[in-house]
Protein backbone atom coordinates (compact mmCIF):
# COMPACT_ATOMS: atom_id res chain seq x y z
CA UNK A 1 0.00 0.00 0.00
CA UNK A 2 1.35 3.26 -0.64
CA UNK A 3 -0.12 6.64 0.75
CA UNK A 4 -1.84 9.29 -2.17
CA UNK A 5 -3.92 12.03 -2.68
CA UNK A 6 -6.52 10.86 -4.64
CA UNK A 7 -9.38 12.27 -6.65
CA UNK A 8 -12.35 10.43 -7.48
CA UNK A 9 -14.25 11.72 -9.55
CA UNK A 10 -14.99 15.50 -11.52
CA UNK A 11 -15.67 18.29 -9.11
CA UNK A 12 -14.64 16.48 -5.84
CA UNK A 13 -11.93 17.55 -3.64
CA UNK A 14 -8.67 15.25 -3.04
CA UNK A 15 -8.58 13.20 0.07
CA UNK A 16 -5.25 11.65 1.40
CA UNK A 17 -5.58 7.87 0.38
CA UNK A 18 -4.10 4.26 1.16
CA UNK A 19 -3.80 2.75 -1.92
CA UNK A 20 -2.59 -0.62 -3.53
CA UNK A 21 0.53 -0.61 -5.29
CA UNK A 22 -1.10 -2.87 -7.76
CA UNK A 23 -3.33 0.46 -8.62
CA UNK A 24 -0.97 2.20 -10.12
CA UNK A 25 -0.54 2.79 -14.08
CA UNK A 26 1.40 0.33 -15.27
CA UNK A 27 4.65 2.43 -16.86
CA UNK A 28 8.06 1.90 -17.33
CA UNK A 29 9.52 3.44 -14.30
CA UNK A 30 8.15 3.41 -11.03
CA UNK A 31 9.53 5.94 -8.18
CA UNK A 32 9.62 6.72 -4.58
CA UNK A 33 8.52 10.16 -4.63
CA UNK A 34 10.73 11.70 -1.80
CA UNK A 35 9.82 15.42 -2.71
CA UNK A 36 6.41 16.86 -4.71
CA UNK A 37 5.11 20.76 -5.55
CA UNK A 38 2.31 22.46 -4.43
CA UNK A 39 1.75 24.70 -7.77
CA UNK A 40 -1.61 26.55 -8.76
CA UNK A 41 -2.60 23.99 -11.29
CA UNK A 42 -1.69 21.40 -8.06
CA UNK A 43 -4.14 23.86 -5.85
CA UNK A 44 -7.18 23.58 -8.81
CA UNK A 45 -6.60 19.68 -9.37
CA UNK A 46 -7.20 19.58 -5.45
CA UNK A 47 -9.88 21.70 -4.79
CA UNK A 48 -11.17 20.81 -7.82
CA UNK A 49 -11.98 24.64 -8.46
CA UNK A 50 -10.54 24.24 -12.10
CA UNK A 51 -10.36 22.31 -15.04
CA UNK A 52 -7.29 20.96 -14.59
CA UNK A 53 -7.75 17.40 -14.31
CA UNK A 54 -8.71 15.09 -17.83
CA UNK A 55 -8.87 11.67 -16.14
CA UNK A 56 -10.67 9.87 -13.01
CA UNK A 57 -9.74 8.71 -10.81
CA UNK A 58 -6.50 10.57 -10.24
CA UNK A 59 -3.77 11.55 -8.28
CA UNK A 60 -2.74 14.90 -8.41
CA UNK A 61 1.16 16.34 -8.98
CA UNK A 62 2.23 18.02 -11.35
CA UNK A 63 6.21 17.90 -10.11
CA UNK A 64 8.25 15.35 -8.20
CA UNK A 65 11.60 13.85 -7.65
CA UNK A 66 12.93 10.70 -6.01
CA UNK A 67 14.74 8.00 -6.54
CA UNK A 68 13.73 4.78 -8.81
CA UNK A 69 12.08 1.40 -7.16
CA UNK A 70 11.90 -0.15 -10.85
CA UNK A 71 12.47 0.08 -14.38
CA UNK A 72 12.32 -1.65 -17.79
CA UNK A 73 14.38 1.39 -19.03
CA UNK A 74 17.80 1.38 -20.34
CA UNK A 75 17.97 5.04 -19.13
CA UNK A 76 17.08 4.67 -15.44
CA UNK A 77 18.47 2.26 -13.27
CA UNK A 78 17.23 1.45 -9.19
CA UNK A 79 18.55 3.51 -6.92
CA UNK A 80 19.16 6.81 -9.76
CA UNK A 81 17.61 9.47 -8.14
CA UNK A 82 15.03 11.38 -11.24
CA UNK A 83 12.62 14.23 -11.71
CA UNK A 84 9.73 15.02 -13.61
CA UNK A 85 7.72 18.25 -14.41
CA UNK A 86 5.27 18.48 -16.86
CA UNK A 87 4.00 16.42 -20.08
CA UNK A 88 0.36 15.91 -18.18
CA UNK A 89 1.06 14.43 -15.23
CA UNK A 90 -0.90 15.12 -12.42
CA UNK A 91 -3.79 16.17 -15.28
CA UNK A 92 -3.64 13.16 -17.57
CA UNK A 93 -1.55 10.82 -15.88
CA UNK A 94 -1.43 9.72 -12.42
CA UNK A 95 0.89 12.78 -10.46
CA UNK A 96 3.79 13.13 -7.53
CA UNK A 97 1.43 13.88 -4.65
CA UNK A 98 2.04 10.48 -3.50
CA UNK A 99 4.34 7.72 -1.95
CA UNK A 100 4.60 6.00 -5.65
CA UNK A 101 4.62 6.85 -9.21
CA UNK A 102 4.65 5.16 -12.33
CA UNK A 103 5.65 7.15 -15.42
CA UNK A 104 7.17 6.82 -18.74
CA UNK A 105 10.96 7.04 -18.63
CA UNK A 106 10.82 9.65 -21.43
CA UNK A 107 9.31 12.14 -18.66
CA UNK A 108 11.89 11.64 -16.13
CA UNK A 109 15.09 13.52 -15.63
CA UNK A 110 18.82 12.65 -13.99
CA UNK A 111 18.75 15.46 -11.14
CA UNK A 112 20.55 18.56 -12.23
CA UNK A 113 24.38 19.37 -11.43
CA UNK A 114 24.65 21.15 -8.21
CA UNK A 115 21.19 20.71 -7.27
CA UNK A 116 19.91 18.29 -4.33
CA UNK A 117 15.82 16.87 -4.71
CA UNK A 118 14.29 19.62 -2.17
CA UNK A 119 15.96 22.01 -4.30
CA UNK A 120 14.76 21.21 -7.63
CA UNK A 121 11.07 20.60 -6.01
CA UNK A 122 11.76 24.02 -4.35
CA UNK A 123 11.98 25.64 -7.58
CA UNK A 124 9.63 22.99 -9.42
CA UNK A 125 7.34 23.77 -12.13
CA UNK A 126 7.26 27.41 -10.65
CA UNK A 127 10.96 27.98 -11.11
CA UNK A 128 11.05 25.88 -14.45
CA UNK A 129 8.69 28.00 -15.57
CA UNK A 130 10.24 31.33 -14.50
CA UNK A 131 13.14 30.35 -16.22
CA UNK A 132 11.51 29.44 -19.33
CA UNK A 133 9.87 32.98 -19.04
CA UNK A 134 13.88 34.62 -18.72
CA UNK A 135 15.26 32.68 -21.50
CA UNK A 136 12.78 33.77 -23.92
CA UNK A 137 13.25 37.43 -22.87
CA UNK A 138 17.07 37.06 -23.54
CA UNK A 139 16.21 35.07 -27.14
CA UNK A 140 14.11 37.79 -28.01
CA UNK A 141 16.51 40.42 -27.41
CA UNK A 142 16.34 41.62 -24.00
CA UNK A 143 19.09 43.03 -21.92
CA UNK A 144 20.00 44.51 -18.81
CA UNK A 145 20.68 47.46 -20.33
CA UNK A 146 16.93 48.02 -22.49
CA UNK A 147 15.08 48.92 -19.41
CA UNK A 148 13.02 47.69 -16.63
CA UNK A 149 11.73 44.55 -16.35
CA UNK A 150 8.35 43.82 -14.98
CA UNK A 151 7.11 40.64 -13.01
CA UNK A 152 3.75 39.98 -12.22
CA UNK A 153 2.16 38.28 -9.56
CA UNK A 154 5.36 38.86 -7.81
CA UNK A 155 5.20 37.18 -4.35
CA UNK A 156 3.98 33.93 -6.01
CA UNK A 157 6.29 30.98 -7.24
CA UNK A 158 7.24 32.04 -10.71
CA UNK A 159 7.00 35.77 -9.86
CA UNK A 160 9.78 35.08 -6.88
CA UNK A 161 11.51 33.03 -8.92
CA UNK A 162 11.81 35.79 -12.05
CA UNK A 163 12.48 38.29 -9.93
CA UNK A 164 15.46 36.29 -8.57
CA UNK A 165 16.67 35.16 -11.71
CA UNK A 166 16.36 38.23 -13.48
CA UNK A 167 18.17 40.62 -10.85
CA UNK A 168 21.10 37.79 -10.99
CA UNK A 169 20.99 38.33 -14.54
CA UNK A 170 21.08 42.14 -14.19
CA UNK A 171 18.40 43.43 -14.79
CA UNK A 172 16.33 46.18 -13.45
CA UNK A 173 13.40 44.34 -11.51
CA UNK A 174 10.20 45.97 -11.39
CA UNK A 175 7.89 43.60 -8.91
CA UNK A 176 4.18 43.88 -9.14
CA UNK A 177 1.90 42.78 -6.09
CA UNK A 178 -1.32 42.67 -4.32
CA UNK A 179 0.54 42.61 -1.15
CA UNK A 180 2.41 45.46 -0.75
CA UNK A 181 3.43 44.25 2.73
CA UNK A 182 5.85 42.02 1.45
CA UNK A 183 8.07 45.18 0.14
CA UNK A 184 11.10 44.03 1.77
CA UNK A 185 10.56 40.55 0.54
CA UNK A 186 10.37 41.28 -2.68
CA UNK A 187 13.52 43.77 -2.76
CA UNK A 188 15.51 40.88 -0.44
CA UNK A 189 14.98 38.32 -4.07
CA UNK A 190 16.10 41.88 -6.68
CA UNK A 191 13.59 43.70 -7.18
CA UNK A 192 14.82 47.33 -6.93
CA UNK A 193 11.09 49.02 -7.46
CA UNK A 194 7.31 47.36 -6.07
CA UNK A 195 3.96 48.90 -7.42
CA UNK A 196 0.81 47.74 -6.05
CA UNK A 197 -0.64 45.49 -8.80
CA UNK A 198 -4.02 47.85 -8.52
CA UNK A 199 -2.36 50.38 -11.38
CA UNK A 200 -2.69 47.10 -13.71
CA UNK A 201 -6.20 46.07 -12.72
CA UNK A 202 -7.62 49.65 -14.24
CA UNK A 203 -9.01 49.20 -17.92
CA UNK A 204 -5.87 50.81 -19.92
CA UNK A 205 -5.79 53.03 -22.69
CA UNK A 206 -4.37 51.01 -26.32
CA UNK A 207 -1.29 52.91 -25.49
CA UNK A 208 0.16 54.00 -21.93
CA UNK A 209 3.61 55.61 -21.27
CA UNK A 210 6.16 53.81 -22.86
CA UNK A 211 7.94 52.08 -19.72
CA UNK A 212 8.74 48.35 -19.43
CA UNK A 213 11.47 46.59 -22.00
CA UNK A 214 10.24 43.30 -20.57
CA UNK A 215 7.57 41.89 -18.71
CA UNK A 216 7.24 38.42 -17.32
CA UNK A 217 3.04 38.00 -16.54
CA UNK A 218 1.96 35.49 -14.30
CA UNK A 219 -2.33 36.89 -13.86
CA UNK A 220 -3.35 37.46 -17.55
CA UNK A 221 -6.71 38.67 -17.69
CA UNK A 222 -6.61 42.83 -17.22
CA UNK A 223 -3.31 42.92 -15.66
CA UNK A 224 -1.73 41.49 -18.88
CA UNK A 225 -3.71 43.94 -20.96
CA UNK A 226 -2.29 46.98 -19.29
CA UNK A 227 1.58 45.54 -19.41
CA UNK A 228 1.07 45.03 -22.49
CA UNK A 229 -0.07 48.55 -23.39
CA UNK A 230 2.81 50.41 -21.64
CA UNK A 231 5.43 48.49 -22.83
CA UNK A 232 8.46 50.32 -24.89
CA UNK A 233 9.08 49.74 -28.77
CA UNK A 234 10.18 46.05 -29.12
CA UNK A 235 9.45 45.41 -25.62
CA UNK A 236 8.87 41.82 -24.88
CA UNK A 237 6.01 40.13 -22.68
CA UNK A 238 5.91 36.45 -21.77
CA UNK A 239 2.46 35.53 -20.80
CA UNK A 240 2.44 32.35 -18.60
CA UNK A 241 -0.10 32.34 -16.58
CA UNK A 242 -3.92 33.26 -15.65
CA UNK A 243 -4.14 33.94 -11.30
CA UNK A 244 -6.24 37.15 -12.41
CA UNK A 245 -8.07 35.71 -14.48
CA UNK A 246 -8.34 33.81 -18.66
CA UNK A 247 -9.66 36.94 -21.01
CA UNK A 248 -7.38 39.03 -22.69
CA UNK A 249 -8.90 42.54 -23.05
CA UNK A 250 -6.35 43.97 -25.13
CA UNK A 251 -5.72 46.06 -28.27
CA UNK A 252 -3.46 45.11 -31.33
CA UNK A 253 -1.72 48.55 -30.55
CA UNK A 254 1.45 47.85 -28.54
CA UNK A 255 1.69 45.47 -31.37
CA UNK A 256 1.37 47.20 -34.38
CA UNK A 257 2.86 50.74 -33.11
CA UNK A 258 5.42 49.52 -30.97
CA UNK A 259 6.66 46.44 -32.35
CA UNK A 260 6.04 44.71 -29.39
CA UNK A 261 6.24 40.67 -28.99
CA UNK A 262 4.00 38.67 -27.17
CA UNK A 263 5.59 35.16 -26.04
CA UNK A 264 3.23 32.50 -24.81
CA UNK A 265 5.33 29.85 -22.68
CA UNK A 266 3.81 26.31 -22.11
CA UNK A 267 5.88 24.19 -19.24
CA UNK A 268 3.89 20.93 -19.85
CA UNK A 269 4.74 19.80 -23.45
CA UNK A 270 8.16 21.62 -23.67
CA UNK A 271 11.21 19.48 -25.58
CA UNK A 272 12.67 17.39 -23.21
CA UNK A 273 16.20 19.03 -24.97
CA UNK A 274 14.86 22.63 -23.52
CA UNK A 275 13.86 21.10 -20.35
CA UNK A 276 17.51 19.90 -19.87
CA UNK A 277 18.68 23.12 -20.87
CA UNK A 278 16.62 25.39 -18.80
CA UNK A 279 17.54 22.70 -15.49
CA UNK A 280 20.83 23.23 -15.96
CA UNK A 281 20.86 26.90 -16.21
CA UNK A 282 18.32 27.23 -13.03
CA UNK A 283 20.91 25.00 -11.22
CA UNK A 284 23.95 27.51 -12.56
CA UNK A 285 21.86 30.84 -11.46
CA UNK A 286 19.76 30.16 -8.64
CA UNK A 287 20.83 31.73 -4.91
CA UNK A 288 20.04 28.39 -3.07
CA UNK A 289 19.99 30.45 0.46
CA UNK A 290 17.24 32.59 -1.46
CA UNK A 291 15.58 30.00 -2.50
CA UNK A 292 15.43 28.44 1.07
CA UNK A 293 13.92 31.48 2.13
CA UNK A 294 10.96 31.52 0.08
CA UNK A 295 10.22 27.90 0.01
CA UNK A 296 8.15 26.49 2.90
CA UNK A 297 8.32 22.49 3.27
CA UNK A 298 5.10 20.98 4.51
CA UNK A 299 3.75 17.16 4.55
CA UNK A 300 1.62 15.08 2.17
CA UNK A 301 -1.43 15.60 4.91
CA UNK A 302 -1.18 18.97 4.69
CA UNK A 303 -1.08 19.26 1.25
CA UNK A 304 -5.02 19.96 0.73
CA UNK A 305 -5.27 22.99 3.41
CA UNK A 306 -2.52 24.67 1.69
CA UNK A 307 -3.81 24.28 -1.84
CA UNK A 308 -6.96 26.22 -0.23
CA UNK A 309 -4.69 28.77 0.87
CA UNK A 310 -2.68 29.09 -2.50
CA UNK A 311 -5.85 29.55 -4.54
CA UNK A 312 -6.60 32.40 -1.86
CA UNK A 313 -3.04 34.07 -2.80
CA UNK A 314 -2.65 33.54 1.07
CA UNK A 315 1.08 31.50 -0.22
CA UNK A 316 4.00 33.75 -0.24
CA UNK A 317 6.84 32.02 -2.87
CA UNK A 318 6.89 28.17 -2.79
CA UNK A 319 5.18 25.18 -1.17
CA UNK A 320 7.78 21.95 -1.44
CA UNK A 321 5.46 18.74 0.19
CA UNK A 322 7.79 16.31 1.74
CA UNK A 323 6.88 12.89 1.41
CA UNK A 324 6.96 10.47 3.96
P1 LIG B 1 1.10 31.23 -7.11
O1 LIG B 1 -0.26 31.05 -6.51
O2 LIG B 1 2.30 30.82 -6.33
O3 LIG B 1 1.30 32.75 -7.52
C1 LIG B 1 0.32 33.48 -8.19
C2 LIG B 1 0.43 34.94 -7.76
O4 LIG B 1 -0.46 35.71 -8.57
C3 LIG B 1 -0.01 35.18 -6.33
O5 LIG B 1 1.01 34.95 -5.39
C4 LIG B 1 -0.42 36.63 -6.38
O6 LIG B 1 0.76 37.43 -6.34
C5 LIG B 1 -1.02 36.76 -7.78
N1 LIG B 1 -2.48 36.57 -7.75
C6 LIG B 1 -3.18 35.63 -7.09
N2 LIG B 1 -4.49 35.78 -7.30
C7 LIG B 1 -4.64 36.85 -8.11
C8 LIG B 1 -5.74 37.51 -8.69
N3 LIG B 1 -6.99 37.10 -8.47
N4 LIG B 1 -5.52 38.56 -9.48
C9 LIG B 1 -4.27 38.97 -9.74
N5 LIG B 1 -3.16 38.39 -9.20
C10 LIG B 1 -3.35 37.34 -8.41
O7 LIG B 1 1.07 30.47 -8.50
P2 LIG B 1 2.30 30.11 -9.48
O8 LIG B 1 3.32 31.16 -9.37
O9 LIG B 1 2.68 28.69 -9.28
O10 LIG B 1 1.57 30.19 -10.89
C11 LIG B 1 1.17 31.47 -11.37
C12 LIG B 1 0.37 31.32 -12.65
O11 LIG B 1 1.20 30.77 -13.65
C13 LIG B 1 -0.84 30.40 -12.52
O12 LIG B 1 -1.90 30.93 -13.29
C14 LIG B 1 -0.36 29.11 -13.11
O13 LIG B 1 -1.39 28.32 -13.63
C15 LIG B 1 0.56 29.62 -14.20
N6 LIG B 1 1.59 28.67 -14.58
C16 LIG B 1 1.69 28.39 -15.91
C17 LIG B 1 2.65 27.53 -16.36
C18 LIG B 1 2.79 27.32 -17.82
O14 LIG B 1 3.39 26.33 -18.22
N7 LIG B 1 2.29 28.21 -18.65
C19 LIG B 1 3.51 26.81 -15.42
C20 LIG B 1 3.41 27.25 -14.04
C21 LIG B 1 2.43 28.14 -13.66
P3 LIG B 1 0.81 38.86 -5.63
O15 LIG B 1 0.08 38.69 -4.31
O16 LIG B 1 2.26 39.13 -5.45
O17 LIG B 1 0.12 39.82 -6.54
Amino acid sequence: MFDALYLEEAGQPAALRKLPENALPDEEVTVRVHWSGLNYKDALAITGRGPVVRAWPMVPGIDFAGVVERSSSPDFTVGQQVMLNGWGVGEKHWGGLAQKASVRAAWLLPLPQGLNAQQVLALGTAGFTAMLCVQALVREGVEPGSGPVLVTGATGGVGSVAVMLLARLGYEVVAVTGRLEEQPYLQKLGASEVLARSHFEMPSRPLEKARWAGAVDVVGGQVLASVCAAMKPQGVVTACGLAGGMEFPATVAPFILRGVTLVGIDSVMCPKTVRQDMWERLALLVNKDLLAEMTRVIPLSDAITAATDLLEGKIKGRLVVEVP
